[in-house]
């Protein structure tokens, strides 16, 4: 066997997203778990198996307008129909089929009765006295403002597929055909193991020089909304002997998170102790700020584990925060079971003048405005990123290309949207 490979690998953020982006579509599905729940608790997991219509939908040939029912051939422009009845919504056994020159007053929903192939609607239509007939400029139209039964899907066919993040869309569909248990794959647990001998839990009150553990808040909120399963490990102090004995009880989970200590100071331990348990190492590094020292890698599978996933963030807690969304999301999101996106990028106008310091992507705390025609973006005032209040502040991150060193207010600029 050869030893790992474990010399320093510092990517630019590019290549960097493009090595998860990878590593991602090819990560191990979790095919044989998977569970039913109630379809309100299906939001935000994942479908291990297509929603299927129980019925054809439309299940009949569907009026999609208030108006009236005919045959398209037999009602010229300025001739007169007999208005036959009236169908509506939920009407049992619909109407009756039309004789030729009738028309039968519908309403939207209902269904079409036989003999009719056109719904004229009741804005271009005269009625009067029983009778009606086309508003001047108007023709009928075979076909028109009818949803033929089966149209949107037959019997049998997938309303939405396998692999889809369940929203309101989703559920909805579901609910149309009946479906009030949906299959969706069990949530990959994610251990979080937040490093420091700094650090102190929110029970207990922080002396002078000690630091509340956020990381571990903010990451599992993020593993939440991702659609896993966050697994809080006890905090692991700056020492080897320690972290490797956490490492180890994160084995059994599907993905490791580790927060700080992948810096390059004296007490920063994570990388060899995890050298020390044979991992592979895709990258020790990007040129990114904030979040330079991320890594990313895996550990070997052994005889009683599968090989593990893991990603070493910056312990900063803007640092996690960012390198979580960009790299550790979307390789959440396929061991969800769900398609492989990057991380969600838009344009906006950049409303005040940046300057940056060329060779890292940066990613800057930003207010967009979600304008209708014009989205602008602004930087919110910052003190670097352990800035945890200017962060809650935002609600984006300003991207700045690593070639840039001045971008003029009303550029096009690309933001990070959380
Ligand atoms: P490190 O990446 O370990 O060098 O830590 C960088 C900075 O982030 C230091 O100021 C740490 O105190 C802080 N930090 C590290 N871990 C956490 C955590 N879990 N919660 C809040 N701040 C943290
Ligand atoms: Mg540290």
């Amino acid at each position: 066997m050869t030893p790992p490979d474990t010399s320093p690998r510092v990517l630019s953020f590019a290549d960097a997203m493009r090595l998860v982006l990878s590593h991602a579509t090819g990560a191990p599905r979790p095919p044989d778990r998977f569970e039913s729940v109630s379809l309100l608790a299906s939001q935000g997991r994942v479908l291990a198996a297509p929603i299927v219509a129980d019925r054809a939908q439309p299940p009949f040939n569907r009026s999609a307008r208030d108006g009236f029912a005919a045959r398209a051939s037999g009602w010229a422009a300025g001739s007169w129909l007999r208005i036959a009845g009236q169908v509506r919504a939920g009407q049992d056994g619909g109407a009756a089929p039309i004789h030729p020159g009738d028309a039968v007053e519908i309403m939207t929903g209902a269904p079409v009765p036989g003999g009719a192939d056109c719904v004229v609607m009741v804005e271009h239509a005269i009625a009067q006295q029983g009778r009606v007939r086309l508003a001047e400029g108007r023709v009928a139209q075979s076909g028109e403002n009818i949803v033929p039964e089966g149209a949107e899907a037959r019997l049998g066919e997938a309303l939405v597929a396998a692999g889809t993040r369940m929203a309101a869309a989703e559920i909805a569909a579901a609910a149309s055909a009946g479906c009030a248990s949906p299959l969706v794959f069990a949530r990959p647990r994610v251990a979080i193991i937040p490093t420091g001998d700094e650090l102190v839990e929110l029970d207990q009150p922080p002396l002078p020089h000690q630091i509340r553990n956020s990381n571990s808040y903010a990451l599992a909120a993020q593993v939440a909304a991702a659609g896993g399963e966050p697994v809080r490990l006890p905090i692991a102090g700056d020492s080897l002997e320690v972290l490797l004995g956490a490492i180890r009880s994160a084995r059994g989970c599907d993905l490791m998170l580790l927060s700080g200590g992948v810096s390059m100071g004296k007490y920063d331990l994570v990388e060899e102790a995890l050298v020390s348990l044979g991992a592979d190492f895709f990258f020790t590094g990007v040129r990114m700020q904030p979040g330079k020292p991320v890594v990313f890698g895996r550990l070997p599978a052994s005889p009683d584990h599968a090989a593990l996933y893991f990603f070493g963030l910056p312990g900063n807690p803007v640092s996690t925060q960012v390198t979580f969304r960009l790299f550790a999301r979307p390789l959440l999101e396929a061991l969800c079971g769900a398609a492989v996106l990057p991380p969600p990028f838009v344009q906006a106008t950049l409303s005040m003048p940046v300057q940056a310091k060329p060779g890292l992507t940066r990613f800057l705390p930003g207010f967009i405005n979600h304008d209708l025609l014009r989205p602008a973006v602004s930087l919110v005032q910052w003190q670097g990123s352990g800035d945890q209040a200017a962060h809650a502040r935002a609600n984006c991150y300003l991207v700045i290309p690593p070639d840039a060193e001045q971008i003029a207010p009303g550029s096009i600029v690309t933001v990070l949207l959380r």
